[in-house]
């Protein structure tokens, strides 16, 4: 059986920047990930940006290039899966047994696939994995016409790359508005009115009956009011289930991800849990447990794991932030909206450049800012700092923020 001082579950956005971090802090002891994809780490973002569209290459989206790991004594055990975990023997089974001192669970999430049928017939596409675009992209010069299930962000940003590409898209959500679980309103009616703008046919408060297939291809979407959406693609983008059930079976607490102390410690002995999978107290949730989907939470776990597993341990606390870029429009957030009270509007949203404050009891805990990086950048110390500022200077746009 080998063994390793740290062995990291994951070869994404937090397992690479676990062993990025350990190294940089100079740990000394031998340190393997375990990835099930085929690929060394890449950036997932560009997978429904400019990696759909062709506009990067998948050289361009390696998070380090392959040398990397070798010079810096990173041993990459690529496509295999961790399927169990025994905490008593500190030995993860992945084909072979592999014996760690600390393990690091970094195994982000999969995509939620339809409860219907036909969800698996070809033609049907998640946005998850490079080799997910690949298909879905193979696909695309024998299709005109696309249905994406989910608007949010994933589904959202394929659906304008789609467009720009010459498809026609449909987005069909089930809520009343598109980005309900991470954005306000006056946000999610803005994107509304874009994706409308550029042609996308949006159809909001509508559910999925199934798939119709021909073949064993997709050819439309049954919506429950009986109606049928020819397609010959349809996109999956309804969240993702976090990938933890090796954890759970192996006794570590949790259920919708693993939960970890300020730490990023889970209940087992000597297993940390980081990224997406990973169910945390949040300080910028009002200390709810949550998970974050986010590059950032990813890296800044990592970082939290890197210090504790070096001696300098200091607890997981940094502010949210996330982007998305659809069309033209770069949208930057930080913080987190979610239970605010009020939402105040930065400048107009017709010159397409404009924030949106999120206040909760007076003091800010999160920002939207759409083509306005200047707010971006000044409101983080708002959020940082809870800052209660006159709501009519901070509507203000001839105030900037770091004014206030
Ligand atoms: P992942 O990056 O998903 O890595 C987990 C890895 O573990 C995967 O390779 C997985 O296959 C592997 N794995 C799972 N189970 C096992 C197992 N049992 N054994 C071995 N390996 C396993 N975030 C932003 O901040 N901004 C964006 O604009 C943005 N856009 C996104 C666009 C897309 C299309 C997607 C999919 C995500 C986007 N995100 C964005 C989210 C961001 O990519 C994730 O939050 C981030 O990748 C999380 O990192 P992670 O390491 O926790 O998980």
């Amino acid at each position: 059986m080998s063994h390793h001082d740290v062995l990291i579950v994951g070869a994404g956005h937090a397992g690479a920047q676990a062993a990025i971090a350990l190294r940089q802090a100079k740990f000394a002891g031998s340190i393997a990930i375990v990835g099930d994809e085929s690929e060394p780490p890449y950036e997932r973002p560009p997978l429904s940006k400019d990696y759909l569209a062709g506009d990067k290459p998948f050289e361009r989206l390696l998070i380090r290039p392959p040398a990397f790991w070798e010079e810096r004594g990173v041993t990459m055990l690529l496509g295999r899966r961790v399927t169990a975990v025994d905490a008593a023997a500190h030995a993860v089974t992945a084909g072979d047994r592999i014996g760690y001192g600390t393990l690091v669970w970094a195994a982000g999430g999969g995509p939620r696939s339809l409860v219907c049928s036909g969800h698996d017939v070809a033609g049907v596409h998640a946005i998850r994995t490079r080799a997910d675009v690949d298909r879905l992209v193979g696909d695309l010069p024998a299709t005109t016409r696309v249905v994406v299930i989910g608007g949010g962000y994933i589904g959202l940003e394929a659906a304008a790359v789609l467009t720009k590409l010459g498809k026609q898209v449909t987005v069909l959500e089930a809520q009343d508005r598109v980005l309900a679980r991470v954005a306000g309103e006056a946000l999610s009616h803005f994107y509304e009115g874009e994706h409308r703008a550029h042609g996308v046919d949006l159809r909001l408060g509508v559910t999925v009956d199934c798939i119709e297939q021909q073949d064993g291809r997709a050819r439309g979407v049954r919506l429950d009011s009986g109606e049928l959406l020819p397609c010959e693609m349809v996109i999956v983008g309804i969240g993702i289930t976090p990938s933890v059930e090796p954890l759970l079976a192996a006794g570590a607490e949790g259920g919708n991800g693993v939960r970890v102390d300020g730490q990023c410690r889970t209940t087992l002995p000597d297993i940390f849990a980081i990224g997406d999978c990973a169910l945390h107290a949040n300080a910028f949730a009002d200390g709810a447990e949550i998970r974050l989907e986010s590059v950032q939470n990813a890296n800044d776990m990592a970082n939290a794991v890197a210090r504790t597993l070096t001696g300098t341990a200091t607890d997981y606390y940094a502010v949210p932030w996330f982007w998305s870029n659809q069309y033209d429009l770069r949208l930057q957030t930080v913080g987190l909206s979610l239970g605010h009270d009020r939402a105040i509007l930065r400048g107009d949203p017709a010159t397409r450049s404009f924030s949106l404050v999120y206040l909760q009891q007076g003091r800010v805990i999160a920002l939207d800012c759409v083509n306005a990086t200047r707010d971006y950048v000044q409101g983080r110390a708002l959020v940082l700092n809870r800052a209660a500022p006159d709501p009519v200077r901070l509507a203000d746009t001839g105030v900037v923020l770091k004014d206030l």
